[in-house]
């Protein structure tokens, strides 16, 4: 994880401190020494986090920071406040002025690197949902559920592994103030819970007296179900190799005992942010796939889809050599339904045939709209036989069961459907042949009057051209 990183400090020796620090672990360095500077330079370079000293003549950092969050363009990159020690005070004006995080001077390394790497990790979630909000890509054009999206209205559920009571209800009194959260106590068998819960941060005390707080974190990285949560962990003064270990392990960052309640927060809320900014993530991401590949009429999967998806599921027939059908479904005289009743509710009519495949078959198999009232249905695993007696289950409801109008006049129209079925020939078809079959084979069962199922003629052998 690299990112660019500003360093603001009025004296010259602790900018070039940090910024050897930073560029000794990759990081890209800017670096300004007065506050106005820092903010012409952030204008310009948008950088991904910025290093603040509090005590800078003219303009101190607290105003620098009120500067960064006021403005629309800069309010998203993190703050991190590098305060002296011992001033708590400097801490709450620090957050009032909507810092991030903070920093003790003089700074230490395992402190800068595990603010800065949290924190660009932050980062590039948000800067990744900006983006997709811009583009509006991720929303077929609507960006809705982007705008909709607020973390502070979201609800957490937090995992707290301590041995001592007091302190755990004490961390959650400190949590319960900043972010809206059910928070959990848990001991030695932390990570099991973890798993079969649906935690967005666990808190892990290092320094519990029977418990192995590390085992506990390097359990938690390694079932599938946590890996993804984000851990906190509590160490003693000086955290020693314990917290290198746990650093190194993918812990996400720490808090030194005693806890400062500030820092408690600001941590909670970064961690707590970037997961639910990567969950959002992952939900826009299954909607464009969603919007992609299915069709808004009828919730089928598009023609495009589907004919790259049987593909993958013949490449699978023929790995386990099992047999895969395919059908082809065409509404009969469905222009007449458009003529006589209208478009909106031969819509509707589409919608419901749609329906009633899918509930005719089963969740293996895949269901989608080919052209305007005709679909296609995929059964993996699945002989001709089987595929004409479901075929036949969904001609014969269509048939049976009248569709109701669009309009509120509860008027409802009967239609039928015409039914072309193939059973892959594994061993030499294509995905393409088996499609001129299978309409082949719709085309016969219209021409024999519709309302009828018909099967293909078996795929023609390629004979081996032997020289
Ligand atoms: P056949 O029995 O031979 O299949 O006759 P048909 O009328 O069903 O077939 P044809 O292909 O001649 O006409 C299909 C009609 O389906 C034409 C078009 O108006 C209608 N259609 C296609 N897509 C849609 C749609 O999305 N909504 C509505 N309401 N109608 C559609
Ligand atoms: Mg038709
Ligand atoms: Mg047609």
């Amino acid at each position: 994880m690299t990112a660019r990183v500003l360093v603001v400090d009025d004296v010259i020796l602790n900018v070039k401190f940090l910024q050897a620090k930073l560029t000794g672990e990759y990081f890209d360095v800017l670096t300004a020494t007065s506050g106005p500077e820092a903010l012409e330079i952030i204008h310009r370079e948008l950088p991904d986090i910025v290093l603040l000293d509090v005590l800078m003549p003219d303009m101190d950092g607290f105003e620098v920071c009120r500067a960064i969050k006021e403005d629309p363009k800069t309010m998203h990159i993190p703050v991190v406040m590098v305060t002296a020690l011992n001033q708590p005070s400097d801490r709450v004006a620090g957050l009032e002025a909507g810092a991030d995080d903070f920093l003790t001077k003089p700074v230490h390394d395992v402190a800068l690197f595990a603010r800065v790497r949290s924190l660009a990790r932050l980062k590039v979630m948000m800067d990744e949902l900006r983006n997709r909000e811009a583009t509006g890509a991720f929303f077929g054009g609507s960006s809705e559920e982007q705008d909709n999206f607020d973390f502070e209205a979201k609800q957490s559920q937090v995992l707290i592994v301590h041995d001592n009571e007091a302190s755990a209800e004490r961390i959650i009194g400190h949590i319960g103030e900043t972010v809206s959260a059910e928070c959990r106590i848990a001991g030695e068998d932390a990570a099991e819970q973890a798993q079969a819960g649906d935690f967005d941060l666990i808190i892990v005390s290092l320094a519990m007296a029977e418990v192995d707080g590390l085992r506990i974190c390097s359990r938690l990285r390694s079932y599938e179900e946590t890996r993804n949560v984000p851990i906190l962990v509590i160490v003693d003064e000086g955290g020693g190799p314990e917290l290198l270990r746990a650093l190194e392990m993918g812990v996400n960052d720490y808090l030194v005992r005693p806890i400062d309640r500030l820092e408690l927060q600001a941590r909670v809320r970064t961690q707590l942010k970037r997961k639910h900014y990567a969950d959002q993530l992952r939900e826009s991401f299954h909607l464009s796939m969603q919007l992609a590949t299915t069709d808004a009429v009828t919730g089928a999967f598009n023609r495009h889809y589907i004919s790259s998806h049987l593909d993958t599921l013949i490449g699978a027939a023929r790995m386990k050599k099992t047999p895969l059908s395919l059908a082809m479904l065409d509404i009969d005289h469905f222009k007449k339904v458009n003529d006589v009743y209208g478009h909106a509710t031969g819509d509707r009519v589409l919608h419901d045939f749609a329906q009633r495949i899918a509930r005719n078959i089963r969740g293996v198999d895949v269901l989608g709209r080919y052209g305007g009232e005709e679909f296609v249905v995929i059964m993996p695993e699945t002989a001709v036989e089987t595929a004409v007696t479901i075929a036949e289950r969904i001609r014969e409801e269509t048939e049976r069961e009248p569709f109701t109008s669009a309009s509120d006049d509860g008027k409802t129209l009967s239609i039928t459907v015409s039914i072309g079925v193939a059973e892959l020939d594994v061993e030499q078809e294509s995905g393409a042949d088996l499609f001129r079959r299978a309409d082949g084979a719709l085309y016969e069962a219209k021409h024999a009057g519709r309302n009828r199922v018909l099967t293909a003629d078996p795929a023609p052998r390629i004979e081996a051209v032997s020289a």
